[in-house]
């Protein structure tokens, strides 16, 4: 169909169009009759059109301009899918009627944003099977005291279950990405990990404990500015040792440390 156009490396443009991949990330995803799909950056339509066969509603947000009237030809006649122009990084999410399966071949280049997005509006979504940079799958699912574990181990697994679902190689893809992918499935949970803290600090110390991996907690909370007599008291409150390294705790132990430490600051 509209194989002429030109993909844009500058919008992440990887297509997929093996139908074993695309019923592959469908099932992943366990779409259903009953189910509202979200899908990001529909492309070339192809996982569109399998997600249209099996869904009752699909929306999809497109940035590229230049696919919005063929993916508009492509999807006439069908009213349960929704083609929208729209960059999905300023969807209003929020407005979203009931719960959806966010299902999308993300762009790489936004891949993170997207996901911290789409979690911050999780009341929205029951999942999101998300086809990602492999060392990106990986970094998601990774356990504490693994070397992937990170950033955004923990901010996704505060929110989700991370499952690595399956590999898709570079040379599934049009045209080729120098990296390898895996599809990843989070199951949004119904009570996140309790922070009492507000999410902006939580960012903030996650950000500064695993930007120097190889130093002790101790050493990587100094951009918080938290006075050395407070932190003194976080093994007595918390029971976690600032001698440890931050790629060692659990997202519990993240959170205990957040909430401690932002009542010190704020004290
Ligand atoms: N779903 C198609 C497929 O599997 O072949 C295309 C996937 S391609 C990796 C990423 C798609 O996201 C492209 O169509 C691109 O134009 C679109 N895109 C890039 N940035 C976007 C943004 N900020 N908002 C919405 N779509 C975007």
């Amino acid at each position: 169909m509209i194989d002429s156009i030109r993909a844009k490396k500058s919008l992440g443009q990887n297509f997929l169009k093996d139908p074993l991949y695309l019923c592959k990330i469908a099932d992943a995803a366990q779409v259903c009759p009953d189910d509202q799909v979200l899908e990001i950056g529909p492309g070339l339509g192809h996982l569109t059109g399998v997600l249209a066969k099996r869904a009752r509603r699909v929306l999809a947000l497109e940035l590229d301009t230049r696919l919005i009237p063929v993916l508009e030809r492509e999807f006439s006649g069908q009213d349960h899918v929704a083609i929208v122009h729209a960059d999905a990084l300023e969807y209003p999410y929020a407005a979203l009627t009931g719960k959806w399966k966010a299902v999308a071949n993300l762009p790489y280049y936004i891949s993170t944003p997207i996901i911290q997005l789409l979690i911050d509006h999780c009341d929205k979504f029951s999942t999101l099977t998300l086809l990602l940079q492999k060392e990106v799958a990986r970094r998601i699912a990774s356990p504490p005291g693994s070397k992937e574990y990170g950033f955004l181990s923990v901010l996704v697994q505060l929110s989700a279950e991370p499952r690595i679902e399956f590999m898709v190689p570079a040379g599934a893809f049009t045209p080729v990405p120098k990296v390898d992918s895996a599809v990843v499935t989070l199951r949004l949970r119904e009570h996140p990990a309790a922070c009492k803290t507000d999410k902006a600090f939580l960012i903030s110390m996650l950000k500064a404990v695993f930007s120097q991996r190889r130093k002790t907690l101790r050493n990587g909370l100094k951009p918080l500015a938290i006075p050395p007599d407070r932190l003194d008291a976080v093994p007595g409150q918390t029971g976690i040792d600032l001698s440890r390294r931050a790629e060692t705790l659990s997202v519990e132990e993240f959170c205990a440390l957040a909430d401690f430490l932002r009542e010190q600051q704020t004290a």
